[in-house]
């Protein structure tokens, strides 16, 4: 049986990464992969969540391809999918899987079908609500706004390449995609796509699988804005950069609009070549600022004013003042509390916000609550808030539950004491000794330091 090879090949080549990189970081990455098949120019592999599929590529995608290759020489790609459930037996069992043509999956159709530009633009499906209408410009975004408008508007804004950037739950991906609404509805013959890095890559990939590389390279050929969202997802992925590299060039020679967006600016974003930042950095660099109070007024007046049930002025005033984090959470809020206030049929007040909002809006210091943290490091490390709470020494939730306690001390102003309380009533001394090993372990593990400041930034 050829699964049966096939596992054994995984095996071996499991061995020499943990010689490679040390029982440690495999424990805490490798071990997660769970083997789903090879053939002669994929391996296929999947774990259970996205932080860790990130995490796996960023770090060891070339350590794990090395490996394999000595065992297939031909093998030039690995795709790495994301799934719940538990694989059985018989999903691995994938006959003749050394050599297959064919992959047993759900979406085997799809996941064999050459790329299109109308597969991109089927899954580049815009936000209807991120128009330019419905964005409140203010001082930290007036001038991203002022130039996405420019470029929206004219047919050759000489703002190529327009580099956003700026923190998450900024407007960012608002304002790209407002662009793309306003050329597709202004400009209908044009077209416009908007992907995201990660699917730019997921695409490349597949096209590598099926051969089609030539394919991918004329992809972008008939497109005339070309928007890439969270750029900063290639940083390490050397493949895929060099692919970006050229797509973004053949953009740039040809005139035609490119757009990317990332949570830093080129020259500070980790794993990235140095041609592709300097090319980056090369037309506009503009940075959507952290919000000020009045910005998040006027987004919550703006919100609130689509709702049918009034919310008092005092409220939008407590809100904007407590949840500075971002504006996502800004609006979660207010959809909350008039959630609240249609299901429990309450008025909206100070009271009942200071309620249902209990978690958020604790004092003005204490803006990312610790609620939103552990359930933040809940799903990147793919456990349960029980599993985190509880006295489990496994391993990858030990590490979850020392990430989170730090996380919490960070970036909140509660004490050890009051963290430990909410961290399944443990003692200071122990958040004392969590926040200390992470510490330590952020400034010897890049790494590991850099999927803290991952997670941090996506609070
Ligand atoms: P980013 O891409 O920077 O992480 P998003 O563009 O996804 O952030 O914005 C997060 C949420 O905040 C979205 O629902 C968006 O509509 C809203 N938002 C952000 N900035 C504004 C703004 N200036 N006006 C109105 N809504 C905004
Ligand atoms: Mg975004």
């Amino acid at each position: 049986m050829k699964s049966v090879v096939d596992n054994d090949l995984w095996g071996k080549t499991l061995n020499a990464i943990k010689k490679n990189i040390g029982v440690g970081a495999f424990n805490s990455w490798i071990s997660k992969i769970k083997f789903i098949s090879v053939d002669n120019s994929t391996l296929k592999l999947s774990v259970n969540s996205n932080f860790i599929k990130d995490a796996i590529i960023t770090k060891y995608y070339e350590e794990i391809l090395q490996n394999v290759q000595r065992y297939i020489p031909t093998i030039s790609s690995i795709d790495i999918t994301v799934c719940d459930n538990n694989l059985t037996a018989s999903d691995l069992d994938v006959p003749g899987s050394l050599f297959a043509k064919t992959w047993k999956n759900k979406n085997a159709e799809c996941q064999n079908s050459p790329v299109t530009l109308k597969e991109l633009n089927k899954n580049s499906a815009l936000d209807k609500k991120f128009t330019f209408e419905n964005f409140v410009v203010g001082q930290p975004n007036e001038f991203a706004y002022a130039v996405a408008k420019n470029i929206a508007t004219s047919d050759n804004s000489g703002f190529n390449p327009l580099f956003l950037y700026g923190g998450v739950g900024m407007g960012k991906t608002h304002l790209v995609q407002a662009i793309a609404w306003h050329k597709r509805n202004t400009q209908p013959s044009k077209t416009v796509i908007y992907v995201s890095a990660e699917r730019f890559m997921y695409l490349f990939l597949k096209s590598l699988r099926l051969k089609s590389n030539i394919n991918f390279k004329e992809l972008f050929n008939n497109v005339d804005v070309l928007i890439i969202d969270d750029v900063q997802f290639i940083g390490g992925k050397n493949s895929t950069q060099e692919e970006f590299l050229y797509t973004f060039n053949k953009f740039i020679d040809s005139e035609r609009q490119i757009i990317l967006v990332a949570n830093k600016a080129p020259s500070d974003l980790p794993g990235i070549d140095t041609t592709l930042k300097s090319r980056l950095s090369g037309g506009l660099v503009v940075d959507v600022h952290q919000t000020t109070y009045e910005l998040r007024l006027e987004i919550l007046k703006s919100s609130a004013k689509k709702f049918k049930i009034p919310v008092p002025q005092s409220v939008v005033e407590k809100l904007a003042d407590s949840i500075t984090s971002n504006i996502r959470e800004l609006e979660g809020a207010l959809n909350r509390l008039i959630a609240h206030a249609i299901l429990v049929n309450r008025k909206i007040d100070t009271e009942m916000a200071k309620d249902v909002l209990s978690d958020v809006i604790v004092s003005n210091d204490h803006l990312v609550t610790l609620q939103s943290i552990q359930k933040c490091v809940c799903n990147a490390f793919a456990i349960t808030r029980n599993e985190l709470l509880s006295n489990t020494r496994i391993r990858t939730i030990a590490v979850a539950r020392q990430v989170a306690m730090y996380l919490s001390k960070d970036l909140t102003g509660y004490s050890y004491a009051e963290i430990g309380k909410v961290f399944g009533n443990r003692d200071h001394s122990t958040v004392v000794h969590a926040v200390k090993i992470v510490r330590n372990k952020m400034s010897t593990d890049i790494n590991f330091s850099n999927s803290i400041k991952d997670l941090r930034a996506s609070l």
